[in-house]
């Protein structure tokens, strides 16, 4: 839970050493290789994390400053203790189906001549977590705290380099719906560099130590009681914790958070690998959360089909909802994805109908809408009705009675506490009429796999629709696709929408952007992008058109999953990445570069000579199947955006 009290009461085995003032504490983890430094030097905190005795981060600053005073200056350490963390917890929705958290966890309680606070640092063996916990002030008379600003940085030695993507002006893009973390990433970048707009960078950020190791920095635990923060530009005392921007919500409320005390923050966390195996394969979005509320819905996660993205708006009618229904039985999939302007081109009255028609079928629908609202110019319709509750519950219900499995929420405001706010409350209801929640045009989720147990997954990335949009999009797939594994998808659900088997990216399949990655490139994308749900980029004219062995894999393709396992890769190059599910591993091999790879294949989950299912392209670039026997110890060639897929028996 997010109290202060109840956490403390959370920790399992509780082994605590009390020391006196001090001018530093430390904590290690649990194989004692990561180690989080806390000083105090002059009356103002930082901290260090070193691995294996380097520094993964140079000296950061701590403390925030509250509305009735600064928290970061002529602070002295009272006391800390350390205590042995261990929680255990299953979660069907992310890339591993259990968790088990072990970590040491150290409290440092300072106080300076305004008030006491604590702060939090939990250390596993490749994750830091850490916050601000604050008791009520001024002798429990001040029961709530206005943060003006976060002095917390990351700050890395001068020879790290950067994998960013940068955030957006606000009020900018589509009908003024941004930011919503849709910007192109910038690869191998010095730390100084500028971001695009000047607004910093939206978590999560790759950070690549020189030849020591890689960070991975986002941060976890944000609901309805704080903002969305990000990094701002490169400063003197590294990248600075930068809360919401004032623009966004077109103006409207505040930019700095608050709650009540006792409360906390956030937790930002920082994962660290020599490789990155800890990076692709990291908990530290569930490791350190609660689940919000319980429930007693039972939902089912799956795929599905929606016509939107190849078919595009004027697909919103019955008759082209009906084949999309129809392609979605075709596969054996459990959904179907109606998206905006279903109230006008179809209505409430037979959208009923439709979903009564998708249930002789065995297949569920999700219903599009738009969240504004105030905040953009949004024209796709419905509007004004996820944005209040009055609404929102009435539209529930009625989506509860025609029997609906979920919606998609679409065209967010921003990072501000009241959409976090909106974000919770949506979730909240929803999971009141037993509706599963897909969010768009949104913030990046931070912990909420765990902490609402309706939510499914967020867009917050440049997804498929860029593909229909541009050729640039299409001609930078091998690259974008590249990252997410590494990056975007590694600390929460990737709601991407894709896996298109059309050569072009247009209702026809003849005229269009053109799709420059192979067959087997987008099954791999199956595996490699994480999200309980997948949508994918199917159309009816796949069923006969597309190659017959891809069309069979992307009805048995699992969408959830038991264990991840990194095997290679560079981020915006290329990945050897397996995934279990019902026992098998899923193997993706991607090559997202414009040079043949070369993969061996020694460190892949199958044993030597084992049989095991192989999608590949073969020379002309046309997918193959084959049942072969597994070479532990072989050169792969992987053609330029070409891929391999493995499936074990
Ligand atoms: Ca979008």
């Amino acid at each position: 839970m997010h109290t202060y009290v109840k956490t403390m009461a959370l920790v399992a085995a509780f082994v605590t050493t009390l020391t006196c003032a001090a001018k530093t504490v430390e904590v290690a983890s649990p194989d004692n290789r990561l180690v989080v430094k806390i000083s105090e030097e002059g009356g103002a905190l930082s901290y260090v994390v070193n691995y294996d005795g380097q520094a993964m981060l140079t000296k950061s600053r701590l403390g925030f400053v509250a509305e009735f005073g600064d928290f970061s200056k002529g602070l002295t350490i009272d006391s800390s203790t350390i205590s042995r963390v261990d929680n255990e917890f299953d979660l069907d929705r992310i890339k591993t189906a259990h968790v088990h958290y072990v970590a040491n966890e150290l409290k440092a309680y300072v106080h300076n001549n305004i008030g006491s606070y604590v702060v939090t640092f939990s250390v596993s063996d490749n994750d830091v977590a850490f916050r601000y916990e604050v008791p009520r002030q001024n002798r429990g008379e001040r029961g709530c705290i206005r943060m003006m600003k976060e002095q917390t940085t990351f700050n890395f030695s001068d020879n790290t380099t950067t994998f960013l993507c940068p955030q957006s002006d606000a009020m900018i893009g589509w009908k003024r719906s941004k930011p919503s973390y849709e910007e192109e990433y910038a690869l191998d970048a010095p730390l100084t560099a500028k971001s695009k707009f000047g607004h910093g960078y939206t978590f999560p950020c790759l950070f690549k130590v020189g030849e020591v190791g890689w960070v991975l920095v986002s941060e976890t635990g944000v609901d309805s009681r704080y903002c969305a923060s990000h990094l701002s530009d490169y400063a003197s005392e590294g990248y600075e914790l930068a809360f919401a921007m004032q623009e966004e919500n077109n103006g409207n409320g505040t930019a700095e958070p608050a709650f009540a005390l006792p409360g906390v923050t956030p937790w930002r966390t920082i994962t660290v690998g020599k490789t990155l195996a800890p990076i692709v394969e990291t908990t530290a979005a569930w490791n350190t959360v609660r689940p919000l509320y319980s429930t007693d819905n039972k939902y089912v996660y799956g795929k599905g089909t929606w016509s939107w993205i190849l078919w595009q708006d004027n697909s919103i009618n019955y008759d082209d909802q009906v084949a999309f229904i129809d392609l979605a039985a075709a596969m054996g999939y459990s959904y179907t994805l109606v998206d905006c302007a279903w109230d006008i081109n179809i209505g409430h009255e037979r959208m009923k109908q439709l979903a009564d028609y998708a249930r002789s079928k065995g297949v569920k629908l999700f219903v599009w809408y738009s969240s504004s609202g105030y905040w953009n110019d949004i024209v796709q319709s419905p509007i004004n009705i996820m944005d209040r509750a009055i609404t929102r519950k009435a539209e529930m219900k009625w989506l509860k009675e025609i029997g609906a499995a979920g919606i998609k929420v679409d065209f967010f405001a921003g990072d501000k506490q009241e959409t976090l706010r909106l974000y919770e409350d949506i979730l909240s209801d929803a999971n009141d009429n037993g509706l599963m929640v897909i969010f768009h045009g949104c913030t990046l989720p931070r912990g909420w796999e765990r902490m609402y147990p309706n939510y499914v997954g967020s867009e917050a990335v440049l997804a498929s629709e860029n593909l229909i949009f541009e050729q640039h999009f299409c001609d930078v797939f091998g690259t974008n696709a590249m990252l997410h594994p590494f990056v975007r998808n590694a600390v929460g659900c990737m709601e991407f929408g894709g896996c298109f088997m059309n050569k072009y990216m247009h209702r026809s399949n003849a005229k269009g952007n053109v799709r420059r990655t192979s067959d087997v490139f987008e099954l791999a994308t199956t595996i490699l992008f994480q999200n309980p749900i997948q949508n994918f980029a199917l159309a009816p004219n796949n069923l006969t058109d597309a190659p017959k062995i891809c069309m069979d894999f992307l009805r048995s393709v699992p969408t959830t999953w038991d264990e991840t396992r990194f095997i290679d890769g560079y981020p915006g190059k290329y990945i050897v990445l397996a995934r279990k599910s019902g026992g098998k591993w899923y193997v993706a091999i991607a090559n997202g570069t414009d040079k043949e790879l070369s993969i061996n294949t020694m460190n892949l989950p199958f044993a030597d000579k084992e049989l095991v299912d192989c999608y590949s392209d073969d020379k002309a670039g046309k997918p193959t199947f084959a049942e072969v026997k597994y070479k532990k110890n072989a050169k792969l060639r992987v053609a330029p955006l070409s891929g391999v897929v493995y499936v074990g028996k």
